[in-house]
């Protein structure tokens, strides 16, 4: 047989799937080592076939097969070719994101631990012993009272001397015991509901057909419940399930709620696990033990089979589009995932995708709505003020009157509250007020945040620290202003408000040991009355029923990015914070303090009214020609020498004005540029932006004239990216 293997080269660019012989136990989705170019390299086998195109002495032979049984399932195998033709990425690079390290590598091994039981007669035993073995009979009468005891233990009590001797002498068994590295989770009582008449007809209607259903659901309409409940109902049929959120460490409720109501068969996998964590729960879902897969992005890959339901929650969310390589869109591959195993996908949101929704409307998606709050609960008022009225009215701080007075009530009345600013440290500037000199990163174009509890500059993009400025470099001046106020500000502010009362803060900086978001929402869920300060990883998914009040600082923070999406994230950020509030009795406010009050996403947003909003910006996209209306491609060229950056950009943009040439009409925009971020990590970034009209062949044709390998010069291409940068 002719085995058709991927060879994983690092630090090549090319695709690399080549033919050899197999051996006679290859299989299809082994791991194998291969001969190439003299020297041994990993490689997947992709396929096995009766006989190749090529010369058959010029073939060489397989040198071992890695694997006893394939890792790879067909499923995922056949996913690669996907993969590869949608997102143009090497096969080696899809088998690394199918495979975690720990696995491809072999770098992580089982962890055990020796086990030492006795199960002999002790009158019988003991006058075999010597009379000096003293440590000996005392372990066999410890043994004999306990039954079983950890080696080490047992050395520790008694000598590992001893205890050598005892298995030596086979009076006692020794037996190695596997360990499961199971990821840290509280498992709670589970709160078993029942279905509202709108949960059920979600519930029955997703598992009457195989399609991609969109749950709009507003915030605390109960729609983790439909999920588990056609979780379960595919459970029944033994089949399996792949739950993807957000990121999942930053919601231990969401794995509280899970793993209480699937006990020992739900497998996490998210990037604040171990690699030894990552390994075991891999393995568990690869044997067929854990069932249900909850996890980040990445899940999409685990290796379950027959797949019943695949749920991407909160399906708006950033996450899902990966930003570094091998960059992949997680809905499509989960749409292909779904066909292949003609079950249904779900994709849930208060706030969907601009895309999604349009999808729905044309019926590609199938709409199921939830408007409604579970058990009567209303939508909490969200007051919208205008922070150029406080100016005028001589208030200069950055909270509202009406800010304070509620967020004084809240706690007055023992409750929680969440304030929000999408802005972590205490200033996102430091300014020379005499000569304007403004401190920056000397690796990226961008000003450095000023974080107080270090009192360091920091930069955002690099890392990179500085010392906070005295006094000016420029001009000597003492005279420095603080830029506009973040996370670290806000707590210090509120801890001269509110003496005595917990402030927690959640952002980056806090919750970066591992288990760290998790400690912080532990304590604040149980800590009444309290403030949580957080940016918008506060926004996601948590559920604290005791949440009377969120004050939104700084709406407009996402509102003026250069992105065509800044609105609507606005949006779904706004609607997401303010749904933490409220949850259990109608007594949740929201204060949205913004510049620009009667921008249109924040009439809509405050009245919640996602339709209004939706037929607005839908509009305004198709008069821009934006997307759904057109695809942005983004061809990133990235260098240390700025001149070298330059020209590349020069050479693809010339090509892509060709492209334009014959292909005119497909194109909307075509321009090369310096990025909006110029500079980043020490490297110049220049870009050429494409608005295009989705077509195939042009699409290949981009991909292809920015496949070029140029010396110390990175070029990458994305797709309707994120970020714009
Ligand atoms: P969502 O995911 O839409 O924000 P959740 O599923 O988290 O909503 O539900 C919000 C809260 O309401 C949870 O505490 C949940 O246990 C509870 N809940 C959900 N469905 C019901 C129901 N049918 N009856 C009573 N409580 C419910
Ligand atoms: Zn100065
Ligand atoms: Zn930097």
């Amino acid at each position: 047989m002719i085995a058709e293997v991927v060879v994983d080269i690092s630090n090549d660019s090319v695709d690399r799937v080549y033919d050899y012989f197999a051996l006679p136990t290859t299989k299809v989705g082994m791991r194998v080592r291969v001969p190439f170019a003299n020297r041994l390299v990993l490689g997947y086998v992709l396929k096995l076939k009766e006989s190749s195109q090529l010369d058959k002495s010029k073939l060489k032979s397989i040198k071992e097969n890695l694997d006893d049984i394939p890792l790879i399932k067909p499923e995922l195998v056949e996913l690669t070719d996907f993969m590869s033709s949608r997102f143009f990425l090497r096969k080696a690079d899809i088998f690394k994101l199918i495979l975690p390290s720990s696995i491809r590598n072999d770098s992580v091994r089982d962890k055990t631990y020796e086990l030492i039981k006795f199960t002999g007669n002790l009158d019988e035993i003991l006058p075999l012993l010597k009379k000096n073995a003293k440590s000996q009979i005392l372990a066999l009468n410890y043994l004999n009272e306990k039954g079983e005891e950890v080696r080490s233990k047992l050395s520790e009590k008694f000598g590992s001397g001893a205890v050598k001797a005892l298995i030596d002498k086979g009076l006692v068994q020794l037996t190695v015991v596997k360990l499961n590295r199971t990821p840290n989770v509280d498992i709670t009582e589970d709160k078993r509901v029942k279905l509202n008449k709108g949960q059920q007809h979600a519930v029955d209607t997703i598992l009457s057909s195989a399609d991609t259903f969109l749950l709009k659901g507003v915030t605390g309409s109960g729609k983790t419940e439909v999920y588990m409940n056609v979780i379960e109902a595919q459970l029944k049929l033994n089949k399996t399930a792949i739950m993807l959120v957000p990121e999942i460490s930053l919601t231990p409720q969401m794995l509280n709620r899970f793993t209480s109501r699937f006990p020992n068969i739900v497998a996490v996998l998210h990037s604040g696990l171990s690699d030894g964590e990552k390994f075991d729960e891999w393995r568990r879902i690869f044997n067929g033990e854990a069932k249900v897969v909850l996890g980040a992005r990445s899940a999409i890959f685990a290796p379950v089979n027959n797949v019943g339901v695949i749920i991407i929650d909160e399906e708006h969310d950033n996450s899902y589009v990966s930003e570094s390589n091998p960059r992949y869109v997680t809905e499509d591959v989960a749409i292909w995932r779904s066909r292949y195993n003609s079950c249904p996908l779900i994709l849930g949101s208060a706030t969907p995708k601009i895309e999604s929704y349009q999808k729905a409307l044309k019926g590609e998606f199938k709409l199921i709505e939830l408007n409604e709050r579970v058990n009567n609960l209303q939508m909490p008022v969200i007051q919208v003020v205008d922070m150029l009225t406080e100016v005028m009215d001589g208030n200069t701080s950055p909270y509202s009157r009406l800010l304070i007075s509620k967020l004084k009530e809240c706690i007055d009345n023992g409750k929680q509250a969440i304030l929000f600013i999408n802005r972590r440290g205490y200033a996102s500037f430091m300014m020379c007020r005499e000569c304007g000199y403004i401190a920056k990163c000397e690796d990226c174009a961008v000003s450095l945040v000023y974080h107080s509890e270090e009192n360091e500059l920091k930069c955002h993009f690099c890392g990179k620290r500085y010392r906070a400025l005295k006094n000016c470099p420029n001009c000597q001046s003492k005279s420095i202003k603080y830029g506009a106020l973040g996370t670290e500000r806000v707590v210090n502010d509120l801890r001269e408000m509110f003496e005595n009362i917990p402030i927690f803060r959640m952002d980056n900086d806090t919750t970066r040991q591992k288990d760290g978001h998790k400690k912080i929402l532990a304590e604040f869920a149980v800590t009444s009355p309290s403030i949580l300060v957080g940016t918008q990883m506060i926004a996601k998914g948590h559920d604290y029923p005791n949440v009377a009040f969120v004050g939104i600082l700084d709406a407009d923070v996402s509102l003026y990015t250069s992105d065509y999406r800044s609105t609507e994230r606005t949006f779904q950020l706004v609607t997401q914070v303010a749904g933490r509030t409220g949850r259990k009795n109608n007594d949740g406010f929201v204060v949205l303090q913004t510049y620009a009050p009667r921008h249109y996403v924040y009439r809509f947003a405050s009245q919640y009214d996602y339709i209004g909003f939706y037929e607005k910006e839908i509009n305004l996209r198709e008069t821009t020609a934006f997307p759904p209306f057109s695809h942005i491609i983004r061809i990133l060229v990235s260098s240390e020498n700025e001149q070298k950056c330059i020209q590349v950009t020069k050479k693809i943009y010339d090509k892509a004005l060709q492209l334009k040439e014959k292909y005119d009409k497909l194109f909307i925009f075509l321009q090369a540029m310096p990025s909006p971020v110029k500079r980043i990590k020490r490297k110049y970034r220049y870009q050429i932006l494409a608005r295009i009209r989705l077509n195939d062949e042009l699409l290949s044709c981009l991909y292809s004239i920015a496949d070029i390998i140029e010396k110390d010069v990175s070029i990458f291409i994305e797709h309707n990216p994120n970020n714009l940068r």
